[in-house]
């Protein structure tokens, strides 16, 4: 069984994403031949454009939460499940503002988005979810959107972990121990706290807590893109003792018996996939 992330973007918070400073394209897995888009912000299209990869063949898509970061490209991403609306394939999952809304927030996709694939699922933290063969756990965050959660993924090699959006307790962290791999979103760098986000301090009591075999640091704010987020990834790995790294845009991640860390190969220029005609 293959589990391969793509990292589609790196880049999260408000300036990040209005001037995509770094792309806010969230996560590409491959899991088993599914194809399943985690968070598919502004940028997403551009980058599997990049990289040549055909939308149409994504399975799933997960949207942790209705921030525009997170969620700006997910109709077109239901569009490409279906192609194009022709075909009422896919399914989309997603917490009650993403699906839903609630008044104030949402929902992120369209009635005419959510009934063009085969289904969408509401989530709540403490469901699994079974993502084309994927078991999928749902876990609590404490954000600005209270409906946010994080998910941890179960590979043939270990958990692997994507904390979203969130501020840091003890009691959230906990819900990650035994991840083999953690993706933290590390808006702000070292003394930088802001509420409802991770600085790099948060990260470290975080990666402290969950003692993973890798954490990489995904989500950046400018704040933390100007100080260097490699800088900041290596005061984390100093203090915990964990291989930490920062995620940059287009690094694919292999989880197998080893974790093997490239960047995906990148084309220029338009391409029309042979899906399309
Ligand atoms: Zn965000
Ligand atoms: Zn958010």
């Amino acid at each position: 069984m293959t589990f391969r992330i793509t990292f589609l973007g790196t880049g999260g918070g408000r300036h990040t994403t209005m001037y995509q400073v770094r792309s806010t394209g969230g996560m590409l897995i491959e899991h088993d031949g599914k194809m399943l888009n985690v968070d598919p912000g502004p940028g997403a299209l551009v980058q599997m454009q990049r990289i040549h990869y055909d939308v149409c063949n994504t399975s799933s898509l997960i949207i942790s939460h209705c921030h525009p970061d997170h969620y700006s490209d997910a109709e077109s991403v239901a569009e490409g499940m279906s192609r194009g609306g022709w075909e009422k394939k896919g399914h989309i999952y997603g917490s009650p503002t993403v699906i839903e809304g609630d008044g104030k927030l949402g929902p992120c996709l369209s009635a005419y988005h959510l009934r063009i694939v085969e289904g969408y699922h509401v989530f709540k933290p403490g469901d699994v979810l079974d993502v084309d063969g994927l078991r999928v756990d749902i876990k609590k965050a404490k954000h600005s959107d209270p409906t946010n959660v994080g998910f941890v993924f179960h590979t043939e090699h270990g958990l692997v972990s994507y904390v979203s959006d969130t501020e840091f307790t003890e009691e959230i962290a906990r819900q990650y121990i035994g991840s083999r791999v953690l993706i933290l979103p590390v808006t702000t760098p070292m003394g930088n706290r802001i509420k409802y986000h991770l600085c790099t301090d948060d990260a470290i009591s975080f990666i402290d807590i969950v003692k993973p075999e890798l954490a990489i640091f995904i989500h950046l704010g400018v704040v933390i893109i100007r100080r260097g987020p490699d800088g900041e990834a290596a005061l984390a790995e100093k203090s915990t003792g964990v291989r930490t790294i920062a995620g940059r845009d287009l690094m694919v991640l292999d989880v197998g018996e080893e974790l093997s860390i490239s960047d995906a190969e990148t084309f220029e220029g338009g391409w029309i996939p042979p899906s399309s005609v």
